[in-house]
């Protein structure tokens, strides 16, 4: 049985720092919440690697996206729907998972910028030594499968 690995969204498949730095750089106070905006996470660029990334960990894991909604705003739902679709295609939505509450979910591994200490496998963070970015991340994943 393959191992199975949750793959966040946000600053992990998707570049949200960016996306926030082009809005403040196009104003001339810092926007508060840019990820309430319209089209705000539909118009994330790929993280470097990413969907590659995705691509390989899928033949040799069972993979899900696993992501956080910025619950208040509700259009942020349908737009990581959108995202997925577009970059990884239709078929890969059917493993979209979107929950606050990333320790519910049981599984081997956790590839995420952010810390999720309720999350029982092990968690990989992505943009932190050893895991600066996709490269380090397949390096160590793929001899574990
Ligand atoms: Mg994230």
């Amino acid at each position: 049985m393959k191992k199975r690995v949750y793959v966040d969204m946000d600053n992990t498949l998707c570049d949200f720092r960016a996306k926030v730095a082009e809005i403040n750089s196009n104003s001339p106070v810092p926007i508060p919440y840019p990820q309430s905006r319209y089209g705000f996470f539909s118009s994330l660029e790929p993280m470097p690697g990413a969907l590659e990334a995705y691509d390989l960990l899928e033949k040799h894991f069972e993979v899900y996206i696993l992501t956080a909604p910025s619950y208040k705003n509700p259009l942020c739902y349908t737009e990581k729907r959108v995202w997925v679709e577009n970059h990884l295609g239709i078929e890969r939505t059917i493993n979209l998972i979107i929950c606050k509450r990333k320790g519910l979910l049981m599984g081997d591994f956790l590839i995420d910028d952010y810390d999720y200490p309720e999350f029982e496998g092990e968690q990989i963070k992505i943009g932190t030594t050893p895991f600066l970015d996709w490269k380090a991340v397949l390096d160590y994943l793929l001899p574990l499968a």
